[in-house]
């Protein structure tokens, strides 16, 4: 089943080098997600070939404006195309009345439902949950209130064997009932066949973590232990850790480090300063404490629990 990050903007602070500002759409079961929204994102959508009238649900870390420039301008163009479905937005304190302030000052009254919820940025808990997916804070050290966001892929009952099916020889209408836990008649013998004969266990949940912007922080480790994915504000070289310090950013060393104490499979590094054109430095500080490092740079898409980058949006 789908589980993937794709990269719409991975700058800090200015676009520079033909990065943009954050922006990353998770892809959980085919359900999009939309972390945070930094100017122009909507305009990053079409370049990626991203479905974005199918999110419904938008996270956004903190009130920094390379993290939301981008939402009323978002919010206005679902008006604009006559979006009917709620749109939910999960955001600090403050979110709601700056963006009811912009849609106030030109009269309009949206043709759907937006419907604001203020997240603690203190604690690690769930805010929204479905069958597929269970979204966590992750409280973060920055100069403002700022959470990250931890993906966690959910399943419902078992899997079915559609091998074991074939075998059988067994019709497609019973597939329903097999997923429903049923105990199904054998229709050639009319044996009872066990719901356990038909299914498998589904594979251990894979887990994706978004963590900027933030100092090196242990509360953060913490909340990551295990994670398959994690993307962790790299905005800074080794060299400069005491402007990362200063700024509350991490560095390559720092981001690297969290990733092998949090035992993950995989690190994603971003939020990447306008004054590095070149991010190779970044990528070998960053591998040389953690190999398995990749770049989020802009179209990059990386399925969680598979190491290898690709970069067409499916
Ligand atoms: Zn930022
Ligand atoms: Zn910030």
């Amino acid at each position: 089943m789908t589980f993937n990050v794709t990269i719409i903007g991975s700058n800090s602070a200015v676009p520079a080098h033909g990065r943009h500002p954050s922006a990353q759409v998770v892809n959980v079961h085919d359900y999009l997600f939309l972390v945070d929204c930094g100017e122009g994102t909507q305009m990053r959508f079409h370049e990626h070939q991203v479905k974005w009238n199918r999110i419904k649900q938008i996270f956004i870390s903190h009130l920094h404006g390379d993290h939301y420039f981008g939402l009323v301008g978002l919010i206005s163009t679902y008006h604009l195309l006559q979006r009917n479905k709620p749109l939910d937005i999960y955001g600090p304190e403050g979110l709601e009345a700056i963006i009811r302030l912009q849609l106030e000052a030109g009269h309009t009254t949206l043709c759907y439902p937006l419907q604001f919820h203020v997240i603690d940025t203190t604690v690690s808990k769930v805010i929204f949950e479905d069958k597929g997916v269970e979204v966590m804070t992750i409280p973060l050290h920055h100069r403002i209130p700022c959470a990250g966001f931890l993906f966690r892929e959910k399943f419902e009952g078992r899997k079915v064997d559609k091998e074991k099916l074939a075998a059988l020889q067994l019709p497609l209408h019973l597939i329903p009932p097999i997923k429903h836990g049923e105990d199904i008649t054998d229709p050639h013998t009319g044996r009872i066949i066990p719901n356990k004969e038909l299914t498998v266990p589904h594979p251990p949940a894979r887990s994706y973590a978004y963590c900027s912007d933030t100092a090196y922080s242990e509360t953060v480790i913490e909340c990551v232990k295990g994670v398959d994915l994690v993307y962790h504000d790299c905005t800074f070289d080794k060299a400069s850790e005491a402007r990362a310090a200063a700024t509350f950013h991490g560095t390559t060393e720092q981001a690297a480090r969290v990733a092998d104490a949090a035992g993950a499979s995989q690190l994603l590094i971003g939020h990447f300063s306008a004054r590095f054109e070149n991010l190779d430095t970044l990528l070998e500080e960053a591998r040389a404490i953690f190999p398995a490092t990749e770049l989020a740079t802009e179209g990059s898409v990386f399925d969680v629990g598979v190491k290898a980058p690709h970069t067409a949006y499916n």
